[in-house]
């Protein structure tokens, strides 16, 4: 479905989902619960899951956290990752309670024998290492000048890492390298792939809120996509993290990368238009959205929901059906036909349940 030329990356699996090797790019979130509370997370990890999140991460700051892995794995169907930083124990116990893969900088865990014991330990239970280097935590990064020193920086830093698992035979590695400044972001990336095939995970760090945060991302991970590097993804925003999701099949989906399972085209309205549309649109996404029936990897259904009959049936031609706006009424189109006429109070009611019925239809 891609017309982008997608770098070959080393095949990962996390779980039942594959990183890498020409598997579509998968969609990350992270839990923002507290993770000692695992019933929240599960609650939690489960509306991701609706929403179409392919793989969760969640911190475990500490051993109390990591023991309630295997309660949530219990619960959930996506592939867990663990957050950890610094303390080794916390990830043996993750492992232990049978996570799906780590997130841990093999520097920052002490000695070779500890590392060594570690990476034995995940290879025994096939999971994979995920070196994440973030500019925020490398403190020499501020040091430099410009941009690509910066960049420089953070993959001279990923590479310690990469290399210390290297040495231990281990390679079901994933790297990411996020920094908040999209060029550094972008230059670091490109760098590391020249060096290493280890799939990459993408992301923007601390990008801000749903509106400013997802720009930010989107032309940050679009640029890097674009350019066929990335096999995971996170939009990282300030906001729930069901956002995240959306934000990332909108992206993903507007670059012909994956499928929402649904697409819609809709204007920006003007004083021809005699509906509410905006508030239409809004209300036909947050309903049909978390339906965890959408089929997310199959060919979208794309509805045209438009203002007026200028541009109604034009956009409605490529589309599986289309709504335009008259004087107090809806016109819906098929194959720029008139197929039937709505009251704008049922458009949404409507839109829904036909969107209902092609998605059975494509069952
Ligand atoms: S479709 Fe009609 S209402 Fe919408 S922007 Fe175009 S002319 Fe205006």
């Amino acid at each position: 479905m891609s017309f982008y030329k997608r770098l070959q990356t080393k095949k990962v699996n996390v779980g039942n989902v594959v990183i890498g090797g020409g598997a579509p790019v998968a969609i990350q979130s992270m839990t923002n619960t507290n993770s000692r509370d695992w019933k929240a997370t599960v609650k939690q990890i489960k509306q991701l899951e609706e929403a179409g999140c392919e793989i969760v991460r969640v911190s475990l700051p500490d051993i109390e956290s990591a023991r309630n892995v295997s309660k949530i794995k219990k619960n959930i169907k996506v592939p867990l990752v663990a957050d950890i930083h610094f303390d080794y124990r916390i990830a043996f116990e993750a492992i232990k309670q049978g996570i799906d893969k780590l997130r841990i900088n093999p520097g920052n865990i002490g000695s070779k024998d500890r590392v060594e014991s570690l990476v034995k330990e995940a290879k025994k239970a096939y999971i994979p290492i995920r070196i994440g280097v973030n500019a925020g935590s490398l403190k020499k990064v501020h040091n430099f000048s410009d941009n690509l020193s910066r960049a420089k920086a953070m993959v001279k830093a990923a590479m310690e890492h990469v290399k210390i698992l290297e040495k231990c035979n281990f390679e079901d590695v994933v790297v990411s390298l996020k920094a908040s400044n999209i060029d550094i972001t972008v230059q670091a990336y490109k760098i590391f792939a020249s060096k290493r095939n280890y799939p990459l995970h993408l992301g923007i760090t601390e990008a801000g809120s749903v509106f400013s945060g997802t720009i930010k991302s989107a032309a940050g991970l679009g640029v890097m996509l674009f350019d066929g590097i990335g096999d995971t993804l996170r939009v990282s925003l300030t906001a729930d993290p069901i956002e995240e999701v959306r934000a990332a099949y909108s992206l993903l989906q507007s670059m012909g990368l994956r499928s929402s399972g649904l697409e819609i085209v809709s204007c920006p309205t003007c004083s021809r238009c005699q509906v509410d549309l905006i508030k239409i649109v809004s209300e036909v996404e947050k309903k049909v959205f978390s339906m965890s029936s959408l089929k997310r990897n199959s060919k979208s259904i794309k509805i045209a929901i438009m203002g007026c009959m200028v541009n109604g049936p034009g956009e409605d031609k490529d589309a599986d059906f289309g709504i335009a706006g008259g004087k107090n009424v809806g016109i819906l189109f098929k194959n720029s036909k008139i197929i039937g006429k709505i009251k704008p109070d049922k458009w949404v009611q409507k839109i829904v349940s036909m969107i209902k019925s092609y998605q059975d239809l494509r069952e």
